[in-house]
């Protein structure tokens, strides 16, 4: 018998597994996956480890977190700063001095602030959509050029219908740093991510190709508590509907040549390229394979956004009102399940990046493992 069934051995899942071996519990990782680590997966071709799922940049300003994911890799410096391909026109991200003196030729800071709070004035009280969040944020040239085109194709959905929120991620600078995240631990694992993910479940039996729901009855009664990362409207058989989901696909070609775009992420921000990105994967590790050679080819991935449906590996959760009203009704049911736990980003339906998840993950530890010791959290 197991103590835990941990269903996905994407991070959430790893990170529980570890942490429970770590307790001296028993612990059975399914997933019907044919690789581990979920969405985190890599897959080294010719030196360069491919983020298959689409590219991953651990970043985080929890120390914890930093400290906690250092113990299973070795993580490389790098720093996203993708480039935006608008018709041909190539803009620094995310919004920063390169950007608005591309847009607007201004030099100083202090004529981009002066163009910005001319421009924002147009949305008037609180932004109730991304596309009012956006213009308030960076001013009409901006959302039109860099965020209107990129968000629509991205999630399938009018920037008027979108929530405010997933903007808000994305800082705005009035220096010249162009830096994707505001974040001070960045980095990706040297040799790619599946080392990582290896690393959390040294020890741990791992089952692939064995989808849970599939052989619940049987798994179930092998397990003690079950963990489930997989998403919670098809745990209960989508009995109270389905939650939308973004999926994304990507045409990865290996090429012969040593550069393709001169960086890792470019954004194609116009409606009319149906990619969102490219990503050449050599640029995540500096052009290098893990043990420093320079390599001479190069792999690209263009990723197309669509919208999920029933089969479909599902990738981004869509939190607008529906969809959080519907998850709510399904946290109730999961609820009602004493000897399940739901974690991560399917789970959980969120938005989740991965030092939330791997610190989500720790929350549930802490909660399942000092259950019943009388210490306060
Ligand atoms: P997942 O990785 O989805 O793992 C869930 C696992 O459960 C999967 O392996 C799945 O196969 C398995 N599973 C599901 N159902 C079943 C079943 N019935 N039976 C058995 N197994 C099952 N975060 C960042 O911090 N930085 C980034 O740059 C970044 N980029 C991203 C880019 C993309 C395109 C996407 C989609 C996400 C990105 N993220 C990024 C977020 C990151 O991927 C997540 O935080 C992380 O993968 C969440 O881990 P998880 O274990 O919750 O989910
Ligand atoms: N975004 C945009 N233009 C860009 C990059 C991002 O409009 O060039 C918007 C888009 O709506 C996206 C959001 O900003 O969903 C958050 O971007 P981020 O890169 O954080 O999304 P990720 O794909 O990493 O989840």
């Amino acid at each position: 018998m197991y103590d835990y069934l941990v269903v996905g051995s994407g991070l959430y899942g790893a990170v529980f597994a570890h942490e429970a071996m770590q307790r001296g519990k028993k612990v059975l990782v399914v997933d019907k996956r044919p690789h581990i680590g979920g969405n985190l997966y890599t897959k080294t071709v010719e030196g360069i480890p491919v983020h298959v799922y689409g590219a991953h940049i651990f970043h985080t300003n929890d120390e914890e977190v930093w400290k906690y994911i250092n113990q299973f890799a070795k993580f490389n410096r790098f720093t996203n700063s993708p480039m935006a391909n608008y018709r041909g026109e190539l803009y620094s991200l995310p919004f920063n001095m390169h950007t608005f003196h591309r847009m607007w030729g201004v030099i100083t800071p202090e004529a981009a602030a002066e163009v910005l709070e001319k421009q924002r004035k147009e949305i008037k009280g609180e932004p109730r959509n991304l596309e009012e969040q956006a213009i308030s944020l960076v001013g009409r040239d901006i959302y039109e050029k860099l965020i209107k085109g990129y968000t629509e194709k991205q999630w399938g959905r009018d920037c008027k219908d979108l929530p405010a929120f997933i903007i808000r991620r994305l800082p705005v600078r009035l220096t010249f740093d162009n830096n994707y995240f505001d974040a001070l631990y960045q980095g990706i694992p040297v040799g790619g991510y599946t080392k990582l993910i290896a690393g959390l479940l040294e020890g741990i039996e791992v089952r692939l190709n064995t989808d849970y729901l599939d052989r619940k009855a049987e798994l179930d009664s092998m397990a003690k508590k079950i963990v489930y990362t997989g998403p919670i409207d098809a745990y209960f058989g989508y009995r109270l509907g389905a939650l939308e989901y973004r999926c994304v696909r990507f045409e990865t070609e290996l090429l012969d040549m040593p550069n393709f775009q001169g960086n890792a992420v470019v954004n194609y921000t116009d409606s009319e390229t149906p990619w969102t990105r490219i990503i050449e994967h050599k640029w995540f590790q500096f052009g290098r394979d893990e043990n420093g050679r320079e390599l001479p080819g190069t792999i690209i991935s263009r990723e197309y956004s669509q919208e999920w449906r029933p089969g479909e590996e599902p990738y981004y959760p869509v939190n607008d009102e529906r969809n959080n009203t519907l998850y709510a009704a399904y946290r109730k049911l999961a609820s009602a399940e004493d000897r399940v736990l739901f974690g991560g980003r399917l789970g959980e339906y969120k938005y989740y990046d991965m030092d939330v998840t791997i610190a989500s993950a720790l929350q549930m530890c802490r909660r399942e493992f000092l259950e019943g010791t009388g210490r306060v959290l």
